[in-house]
């Protein structure tokens, strides 16, 4: 089936303004909600309604279908079957851009932003939780210092390009399913900026820039979590054209502690006691992340209680105070008893009712002996 015309089926002129569009698209996909529309067929009109206004609605589309009709819009959306960007030209896209004034075609002269660099950096528990300043060294581009990243020998300069004359940009002519187009590219021998390095500097061989080792000093913030980023400004990849240099991302990794857990601000610690002083109660000393605190254990605690210390925790990176600890109190139960001690177990067992088989060594042991007769 032929597909309507696009402003045909919103019922609006070629000449259309942008508030036109909008406004008989708004009328007719009302009409024809399949919500408010039970009519039969009005499901596909709808959906031809809305297919027709997110091209007029847009000016790139717009334009691109005013000009190819259906097939341009099949061909730069959906794919254009064999026709890719194969081969030493830019493609499709490249022909469109110029064509349409190109909004996505840099200008390869203008200034850009260098590149953003990411490090990983792996600090000590402590080191997160108070902060520290470390300095890091990494790999990355700066500017040649010999020639002070033009890429020409010092005492050259740079010559008009022979390629394009300076303009940056040569004409190509390309085969396309429209016929035989001439269009413009990036010059290829100076990359758009229309001069030539003619005697290239020895230290950076024309690049203007050096890979080099770069010591940086970064502060970890105090309360800094693991997976969280800091971000210094400028000290990226340098900027391209005069353009501003990268940023350089520093995600931080933490390495755990052997006696406290973080669970982000809040700070974990288990407290083993024995049976004595679970049942008859104690004061214990428990180490902070700061200082040791006494925590009063109540008489009949059981293993697995939780005490929390308030604001004991970490330091919240973003300034909102601290976190808490929390002490998990965990009873632990004596695995090799004296004479005396066991004599003294059995005294609280009878003291407290109870009937108790005791097992003196493990159940197989006792088994093998058993068949060994001894
Ligand atoms: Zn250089
Ligand atoms: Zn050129």
């Amino acid at each position: 089936m032929a597909k309507r015309d696009y402003y045909e089926v919103l019922g609006v002129g070629k000449d259309a303004s942008k508030d036109e569009i909008k406004k008989a698209y708004r009328k007719l996909s009302k009409k024809y909600h399949p919500d408010i529309n039970q009519e039969e067929g009005s499901d596909a009109k709808f959906k031809e309604i809305s297919e027709a206004y997110e091209v007029l609605s847009d000016e790139d589309k717009r334009a691109q279908y005013d000009r190819f009709g259906h097939e341009g819009m099949n061909q730069q959306f959906g794919g254009g079957g064999g026709f890719s960007s194969a081969g030493g030209f830019g493609g499709f896209e490249d022909i469109f851009s110029s064509f349409f004034g190109g909004g996505s075609r840099m200008d390869p002269n203008a200034p850009r932003k260098g590149d953003d660099l990411q490090y990983t950096m792996t600090v000590n528990f402590e080191e997160a939780v108070f902060g520290v300043t470390k300095t890091i060294t990494i790999k990355k581009e700066v500017n040649c210092d010999t020639c002070d990243g033009t890429g020409a020998k010092p005492g050259t300069s740079k010559s008009t390009c022979k390629m394009c004359s300076g303009a940056g940009r040569v004409a190509v002519e390309q085969n396309t399913p429209f016929g035989r187009i001439q269009t413009e590219r990036t010059c290829p021998t100076c990359n758009g900026s229309g001069e030539e390095i003619e005697d290239p500097c020895n230290n950076c061989k024309g690049a203007g820039t050096v890979t080099k080792d770069v010591h940086i000093e970064v502060t970890v913030p105090e309360g800094v979590d693991n997976g969280q980023q800091i971000r210094l400004q400028g000290k990226g990849d340098p900027g391209i054209n005069g353009g501003p240099a990268g940023d350089l991302y520093i995600v931080f990794r933490v390495r755990p502690d052997s006696r406290f857990t973080r669970d982000g601000d809040d700070i974990h610690f288990e407290l083993p006691i024995s049976f004595a002083q679970a049942a008859l109660g104690d004061e214990v000393k428990v180490p902070t992340l700061s200082s040791e605190v006494v925590l009063t254990i109540p008489a009949g605690t059981q293993s697995g209680k939780r005490f929390r210390l308030k604001e004991k925790g970490v330091k919240n990176v973003h300034g909102y105070g601290y976190g808490d600890q929390f002490v998990t109190v965990k009873v632990v139960t004596p695995t090799k008893l004296s004479d005396r001690e066991a004599d003294l177990f059995r005294q609280l067992a009878e003291q407290g009712g109870e009937d108790i088989t005791e097992q003196n060594e493990n159940f197989f042991d006792k088994t093998r002996r058993f068949f060994k007769g001894d």
